[in-house]
This record gives C-alpha cells, structure tokens and sequence, in this order.
C-alpha cells in the first residue's frame, strides 16, 4: 500500500527548467498548473524564454562534444545510465507524490509500475550503449568496409502529459545510450516531475548539459524546439495533429529526422470462444487504466454477436465497480481527467454520439462525485454506426463504443475501419485465429489473451497509417538515435 500523502505539502519548485546541470527560472510566459485530482493550483510555471531555449539547444550541443558524452567508453555512459537508473527507482519519496499530485497517475500506479518501469527502461537501453557501434560489410582482399552508428549530437524530445515519467523515460533511454544529449520540454500541464529525474541525472554524474529541459506551450517553445538548428533529430510523443506540425518544421528546418508517436483508436476484439472472465477484465482495464487517457487505450469494443450482450453486461458491471477518486487516496481505482478542457471534449464526443443515435448503456457523464477535480463516468456507447464520430475519433478518456460482428472478415474490416493503427487486441482460444489475427490487423502492436503492456524493452511499439512513424522501445529506437556512417578502406 502506497504512503498516503498531504497534496498541499507538494509544492514545486519555480525554477522548473533545466540548463547546463541547474534548475532556471524561467522568463517567458507564465501559466497555471492545476491539480487534476481537485483544480488546485498546483504551482505556477515559468516557460523558458525564446532566449533561454536558444541557450539550452547550444549547451546541449557544447556538452555533448566537450564533456565527452558522446566518445566516452560506452560501457562507462552504460554505468552513468545505470547509476541514473538506481536514483530514480529509489526516489519514490519525492518523485512518486510530485508525478501523482500533478498528474492522473495515482501513487499506488506510480510506485508499483511508473517509477520502476522508468528505472528498468533506462537500464535497458544502456545496455546498447556497447552492442550496436555499427557493421562489418562484406570484406576482401582489396577493401575493408565497416559503418559506424554515430549520435547525432543534440536530440529534441517532446512529451504528452499522460504518463510524464514514462514518456520521458521513452525518449531518454535510447537517445542518451547512444552518445546523445536531450533537450527535452514535457507537456505544459504536466512540467515537473521531469525537473526531477534531471536533477538525479546530475546526482548519477552525468555531465551538466546532457539533459536540458525547457518548458512552455507547444507551438512556441515545442516548435521552437523542433526548429532549433542544434537539434539533429526530433523524438516526439502526442496527437496526431501536433504530429504533422512537427514533421512539416523539421522538412523545413533540416530535413531532420523525427520520430511520430501519436493517436489511437484501438479495437479489442472478442470472439466467442474467448475465456470470457479473463477477456472481459482485460477489455474493461484497457479503458480505464488512467482514465482512458493511454494512447493504446483499447477504446472499440469488436464482440461476436452471439455473446454480445453478456459481454456488454459485464463490462458495464466492471465499470460500474470502479471508485474514483484523488491520486494520493488509496482507495482510487480510477483517477482523473488531466484538465476540464480534456473533459470537455470527451463529454462532446458522448453528446455527438447520443446525436448520432448512439445510447449510453452506463455512464455518459461527468462524474458528480468526487466534487471538485475533473472526473468521467467509465462511458459505454452502444448502437453506433461504424462511421459515427465517437468510433472513428480518439476520445481519450473512460470512453468504450461497442459493435457487433458475424465473422472473422467482418471483425477484421471493423477493426481496420480508422485512420489510425496504433495497436489492437484479440481474444480468442483459438490459435490458427490469433496467428491468422496478427497478420489481418492494420496495427503496431497486436496483443492477443493480454493487453497493454510495454514491458518487454525489446519489443518495439509505434504506429501503422495515422498513429505515428517509426518506433520507440526496441532496438529500432536505440538506432533511431543514431545516424550511420560508412567507411570504406582500399586495401
Ligand atoms: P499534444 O499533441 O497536444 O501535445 C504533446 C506535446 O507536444 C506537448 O508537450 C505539447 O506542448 C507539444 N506541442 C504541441 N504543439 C506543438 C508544436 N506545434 N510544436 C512542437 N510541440 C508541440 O498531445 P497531448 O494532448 O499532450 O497528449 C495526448 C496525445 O498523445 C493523444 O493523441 C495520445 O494518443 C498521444 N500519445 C501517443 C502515444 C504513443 O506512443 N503513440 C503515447 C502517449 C500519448
């Protein structure tokens, strides 16, 4: 059981950039950041100034070439990373209650699978730091051709707001291994557990300039960021909109490369001769697991019409079971919506679905209780047409379509039926059917009898169509962080 907390005694620090090892103030605009959980005011945050995010980009690019960071004997940044690692795994004191009061993670979730799983991710990926220096080509008597994965010096990380430790972890790992240094802005409504996993990179004696973070909004530090001419590779995580923002700044600013992590509307797929227990459980949490605020969030319900309505019951009885709450009760089994803004696109999402004939079978409101904060009722919508707003849109939140199907082809057409291909799942006992299942799929990631995990490093994830280019997690996204040099020697 997590440590209860006083949310009031968390107060962060307004010197929430981070430049050349030090915690800044910033000098741009200033915003509000609100508790989720009750719309307190959290704390104030300063924005770094356009002059500041200059300055952070060329002290990242300085201190990758001057600290060595990216000639270091690999094994040493490995143990850097690791050491890095260990802090951030043993600071739950401090990380666990400032990620939870200013997010919609609850510290339960944090110190049981946050916290550890930034830890573990970063481990990971500083085992590549010694295993991926490149190819032998084909040798002979006359040439020896070998390449060389080289970093590409300063890499431009930028962060959504739903899981802010992990999403950090994401991009961090496998740029940092390869010899890079990151700039990183989190999201505005989220800006400041960050501050302290870069004051434990600092802590571990990683060099001073290697992670830099600059806050602020999107389209002016995140952009400015993306357009920064010391900034060789943009990593992002986000919409789908904000996606195709980044890729056109960096055409136009390099080209430079970026990495697109973005929307989802994934499909769970039930067939009739699936343990119905098991894929029931596994349905309901894949909606409500952070408020449907995931970007693999399992948000269509795909069931075989002959168990249609058993499933649909008791899914709406696992959603009605839930208890929601602050993120520092202990009692909370589903947390907040991260802002009323975000709330209130859901709630427009379920009001277009209601005027498009869709029915709520439990849910569809905003939750009266707890009172203050920005809480939704775990929503399931029946009788929607496959072309209706709320199936093809991602809601991001509590928010579960259902419909029917006759046969495997028609669940499959179903199931590709959006613009994005993010991940999906199958449940069946049948495994011809989940073999034949993982090939029809338009997805990244297919998840057949288990759903959402990311806990094996090596396994990559990332999107088909419109859920994003190229892919975090694996070795695609330690390579990713590395441009490949060819070298070529007459014999
Ligand atoms: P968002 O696109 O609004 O913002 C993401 C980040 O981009 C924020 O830091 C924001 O400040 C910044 N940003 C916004 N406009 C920018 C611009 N023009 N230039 C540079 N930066 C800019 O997304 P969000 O609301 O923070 O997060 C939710 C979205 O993220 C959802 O669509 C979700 O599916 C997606 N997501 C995807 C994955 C994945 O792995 N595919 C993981 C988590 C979240």
């Amino acid at each position: 059981m997590a440590a209860p907390f006083h949310p009031d005694l968390i107060r962060p620090d307004a010197a929430a950039n981070f430049i050349g090892g030090r915690a800044i103030c910033g000098d741009g605009a200033v915003f509000d950041v609100l508790r989720p959980s009750d719309g307190a005011l959290l704390a104030p945050l300063h924005a770094a100034s356009a002059d500041q995010l200059a300055w952070a980009a060329q002290d990242a690019a300085s201190a990758q070439k001057t600290s060595g960071w990216g000639r270091m004997d690999p094994r040493a940044r490995a143990r850097l990373l690791r050491r890095w690692a260990d802090l951030i795994a043993a600071d739950g004191d401090v990380l666990a209650p400032l990620e939870a009061v200013g997010s919609t993670r609850t510290l339960a979730e944090i110190l049981a699978w946050d916290l550890p799983y930034t830890a573990e991710c970063i481990r990971f990926f500083a085992e590549f730091a010694d295993k991926y220096g490149g190819e032998v080509g084909a040798t002979a008597d006359d040439r020896f051709g070998f390449t060389l994965n080289e970093p590409y010096g300063v890499v431009g990380a930028i962060a959504p707001w739903n899981l802010p430790l992990v999403m950090a972890a994401w991009k961090l790992g496998p740029a940092l291994a390869a010899g890079n240094a990151v700039v990183l802005k989190p999201s505005e409504l989220t800006p400041f557990s960050v501050v302290r996993l870069a004051q434990l990179a600092i802590a571990a004696g990683i060099p001073a300039g290697i992670l830099n973070i600059v806050q602020g909004a999107g389209h002016d530090i995140g952009d400015g960021l993306v357009r920064s001419d010391h900034v060789g590779k943009v990593s992002f995580t986000g919409s789908t909109a904000t996606g195709r923002a980044i890729m056109a700044a960096c055409a136009m600013t390099g080209p430079k490369p970026c990495t697109l992590e973005l929307g989802g509307k994934s499909p769970q797929i039930v067939f009739a001769d699936a343990d119905l227990d098991k894929a029931c459980a596994i349905v309901a949490r894949a909606i409500t697991l952070n408020a449907g605020q995931v970007c693999v969030a399992g948000s269509r319900l795909l069931v075989e019409a002959s168990i249609a309505d058993e499933v649909t019951a008791r899914i709406a009885a696992l959603f009605n079971a839930h208890r929601l709450g602050t993120t520092w009760d202990a009692g909370t089994t589903m947390g907040p919506i991260i802002s009323e803004k975000q709330l209130a696109g859901i709630d427009a999402m379920v009001q277009s679905a209601r005027a498009q004939g869709g029915e709520a079978i439990t849910g569809g409101a905003r939750a009266s209780a707890p009172q203050s904060g920005s809480f939704y009722q775990p929503t399931l919508l029946a009788g929607l047409s496959a072309d209706a707003t709320a199936v093809q849109g991602e809601i991001f939140g509590p928010v579960l379509t259902v419909q029917r199907f006759a046969d495997e082809d028609e669940a499959y057409a179903l199931a590709n039926g959006t613009r994005y291909g993010l991940a999906a799942g199958v449940h069946t006992r049948d495994l011809s059917r989940a073999l034949r299942s993982t090939r029809a799929l338009e997805a990244g990631t297919v998840w057949v009898n288990r759903y959402g995990r990311s806990d094996d490093f090596i396994l990559p994830t990332g999107g088909y169509k419109q859920s994003g280019i190229g892919k975090d997690l694996g070795r695609e996204a330690y390579l990713a962080s590395c441009k490949s040099k060819t070298a070529l020697i007459g014999l």
